[in-house]
């Protein structure tokens, strides 16, 4: 059996996703050397699945690491998940399959095995990741994202990408898709942030109703002090329930918050560049939660966000074609994320 399909979860289109994914996204000022080294431990550590992006600039440093580990003997290109995301620059239909190539050209593959819309709000394309006007407010686009998600399913149909999703889409942002006339491919997943603090159990709730895969990233707190992250926050991994239940287990808080997440059906991605904390997060595998643990971790829902409060319900606007309704915050979270 491919490794891939170990710890998996089965998708809508029939593939495979592994529930533990590397997460790969650091602050500007982290070499870009250091994700290389990071994903070769990953990998020799046992992980599969990569979460990376266009938006993080870090694709051709992640192709060499699965490169290096592909000519070493260690892992085939079949047993890797790779994911990558389409940025909001390129949301008009006939950009996306572009977008794809050169992220593709970057990491040496032939596929991704899950292409997602990393955002739903379209950019004015171009060379700039963050397109502004004199007065340096965001230049948005006016894109329909109906037809952005057709130009994904030629992306599937083409063999570039395996598998579609999307990424930071809401409730209603998921139903505009899922409703499209003509609809060819489901979303296979959404990914967004979701900890103990901010649980996301209805959207969830509704990703599973859909068979759709809710995906977790942040899933540790975020715990970096990048600089578009809330302050103020308290800190996830210093949380006294999480820490009590980690004591009881005789395992570490971070182990405890991604294995709430793969005990609920949530895929969680976790990120680290330090090798013990790498093995470390890989070990939320091997051990179970009580349902007495999964409720209290339940009971910590606050609707406390890392990332800035995506107002996401006026991310319709976008969906209708009126870039106008969404306010600046929502994208500079996001800006190497
Ligand atoms: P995260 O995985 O929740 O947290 C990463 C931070 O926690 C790093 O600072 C890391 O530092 C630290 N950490 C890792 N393991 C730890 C442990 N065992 N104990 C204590 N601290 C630990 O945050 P994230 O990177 O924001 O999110 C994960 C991934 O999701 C990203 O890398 C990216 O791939 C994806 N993502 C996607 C979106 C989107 O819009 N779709 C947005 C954000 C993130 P060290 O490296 O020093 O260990």
């Amino acid at each position: 059996m491919s490794s891939v399909k170990l710890c998996s979860v089965k998708l809508n289109d029939g593939f495979f996703m592994p529930m533990l994914g590397f997460g790969t996204s650091a602050p500007n000022k982290v070499a870009k050397s250091e994700v290389e080294e990071a994903v070769m431990k990953a990998i020799d550590v046992g992980y599969r699945h990569f979460d990376s992006a266009y938006l993080y600039l870090n694709e051709e440093e992640i192709g060499r690491a699965i490169q290096k580990k592909i000519a070493d003997g260690s892992v085939k290109r079949e047993d890797i998940f790779y994911t990558s995301k389409v940025w909001g620059t390129f949301l008009r239909p006939e950009l996306v399959q572009t977008s794809l190539e050169i992220s593709l050209r970057k990491l040496q593959l032939s596929y991704v095995d899950l292409y997602l819309i990393h955002i739903p709000i379209p950019l004015k394309p171009g060379e700039e990741l963050f397109p502004k006007d004199e007065h340096g407010e965001l230049i948005f686009d006016t894109v329909d994202l109906c037809a952005t998600w057709e130009a994904m399913e030629k992306c599937k149909d083409s063999g570039l990408a395996k598998s579609i999703g999307v990424s930071n889409f809401n409730h209603k942002q998921l139903e505009r898709i899922l409703d499209k006339p003509s609809l060819k491919y489901k979303p296979v997943c959404n990914q967004v942030e979701c900890q103990p603090y901010l649980n996301q159990s209805k959207l969830l709730e509704f990703c599973k109703s859909q068979d759709i895969v809710l995906t977790a990233y942040a899933a540790l707190g975020s715990n970096s002090g990048k600089e578009w992250l809330s302050k103020n926050n308290p800190v996830l991994l210093e949380d006294p329930v999480l820490s009590a239940i980690a004591a009881r287990h005789r395992r570490t808080p971070a182990q405890v918050a991604l294995r709430y997440q793969l005990q609920r059906g949530v895929v969680a991605l976790a990120k680290s560049f330090n090798e013990e904390r790498i093995r470390e997060n890989f070990q939320a595998l091997d051990f179970q939660l009580t349902p007495e643990d999964m409720e209290s971790l339940d009971s910590l829902n606050r609707n406390i966000r890392y990332f800035v409060d995506p107002l996401v319900n006026r991310w319709d606007g976008v969906l209708c074609g009126h870039p106008q309704l969404m306010p600046l915050s929502l994208c500079l979270p996001h800006r190497s994320t």
